[in-house]
């Protein structure tokens, strides 16, 4: 007899976007005629661009060739890429890696997902709160975060980032074995100074904490004094992982590339204190047995990005998504919305007026104004009165939600 994981029974009823469809689908029914502006969930709209197009032309086109036919490629990447990745993501900023600490990943949602197998299932996990939920919903799934209790689980660390604490995460005053951050942050558009992240690579390095950091969203960052990577930190390299993706960057959400680093220094020890082990090997060990590989497309699509037409070309979908949030938030902020995030990430982070809760508000935005958000409180307890706004949407369609709003704030 199979027995299930019963973990996983944890989190049934806990998946934030179907509800939001479930609702959307219903206010069509008795909306049919108007139009719904979806403002809501993160994916991309603009296409690949024209160096990332070219690069998986000439791609297929090899592995149409016995000669140049490729099969399965490393697995932890090909060296091109690596190659590529150490020279312009991290060596302008001062960083030295070996491309053996880069590995090619299918994307940032997998990694991050996966990297907790690597350490044992009691380690005590803090996030910062609201949060991309795929961090706390892998370690449900194994355990390690306990019973959901009046919308938190149990054996979870929160550190709360609300318009109190200007979205400034407080360092923990107790151990904490595993932390992760995200910045620019998801889900609320904020970012963290060098100051701020040095703070929390000491708090690491003192009490032997794993951070566990998301850089998926860097590429957005428009102000000069704002770290694009973890790594940028002197000792981070001995206490952080940190994960990339070209999701957003480049818009692969549909090709599928990203990486992990892991530096040589990072370790963790052992139950009985005896032996430090080398989480880049552990890593390896369970990427060579459980991933073949991205595909050999998607990472000459993904090297493509970094020819100096490919750098100019993302560059310019990425002030386009930032022209979008700039219009928001000027928008939002005019019609009297308290407004966070947005000025160096493609989301902003919206306070409910009149202390309502984000399913309120919700609800109220889609009947009003035919707008979709995503309501803060699906990111975890201190996302209640808040709505997230991403502004990867086509330019016409910000306007027009700009306008809708506008329209339905003046009659209410
Ligand atoms: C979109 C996103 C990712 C990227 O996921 P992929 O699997 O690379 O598409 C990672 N982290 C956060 C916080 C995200 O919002």
């Amino acid at each position: 007899m199979a027995l299930v994981n019963e973990h996983f029974l944890k989190l049934s009823n806990n998946y934030l976007f179907a509800d939001i469809a479930k609702k959307v689908k219903a206010y069509q029914v008795s909306h049919p005629k108007q139009r719904v502006v979806s403002l809501g969930i993160g994916d991309v709209t603009q296409p690949l661009c024209p160096a990332v197009v070219e690069a998986m032309h000439k791609a297929v086109d090899e592995m149409a060739t016995k000669a140049t036919f490729r099969g399965y490629g490393p697995e932890r990447g090909y060296d091109f890429l690596r190659e590529a990745i150490v020279k312009n993501d991290f060596l302008p900023r001062g960083i030295h890696l070996d491309i053996n600490e880069v590995f090619i990943s299918d994307g940032a949602k997998s990694d991050t997902g996966n990297i907790q197998e690597i350490v044992r299932w009691d380690n005590s996990i803090g996030v910062t709160d609201p949060i991309y939920p795929v961090y706390i919903d892998s370690n449900v799934m194994i355990g390690r975060a306990g019973v959901l209790e009046g919308g938190k689980w149990s054996n979870v660390i929160y550190f709360p980032c609300t318009a109190e604490n200007g979205f400034i995460p407080e360092i923990p005053d107790r151990r904490v074995d595993m932390i992760y951050l995200c910045y620019p942050n998801n889900p609320t558009g904020t970012v963290i100074t060098k100051d701020e992240l040095r703070k929390w690579v000491n708090y690491a390095l003192r009490n032997d904490t794993l951070i566990l950091y998301d850089a998926a969203y860097e590429a957005y960052i428009q102000d000069d004094s704002i770290p694009h990577s973890i790594y940028e930190i002197k000792g981070a390299r001995k206490c952080a992982i940190e994960f990339h993706s070209y999701s957003k960057t480049a818009g692969f959400t549909g090709v599928r590339c990203g990486y992990t680093v892991i530096p040589k220094e990072l370790s963790a020890v052992t139950l009985d204190g005896s032996r430090r082990i080398e989480l880049n090997h552990l890593w390896d060990r369970r990427q060579s047995t459980k991933f073949n590989g991205t595909s050999y497309i998607s990472q000459r699509a993904a090297e493509a990005i970094y020819s100096p037409e490919g750098k100019a070309q993302v560059k310019e979908t990425i002030d386009y998504y930032m022209g979008n949030a700039h219009i928001m938030y000027d928008a939002l902020t005019q019609m009297g919305f308290q407004v966070f995030g947005g000025e160096n990430a493609p989301y902003l982070w919206v306070k409910t007026p009149h202390g309502e809760t984000s399913w309120k508000f919700f609800e109220a935005l889609l009947y009003g104004a035919g707008v979709v958000c995503t309501p803060g409180v699906g990111f975890g307890p201190s996302g209640e009165g808040y709505i997230r706004l991403t502004a990867f949407g086509d330019r016409s369609d910000c306007q027009e939600a700009m306008q809708r709003i506008s329209n339905w704030q003046n009659g209410r």
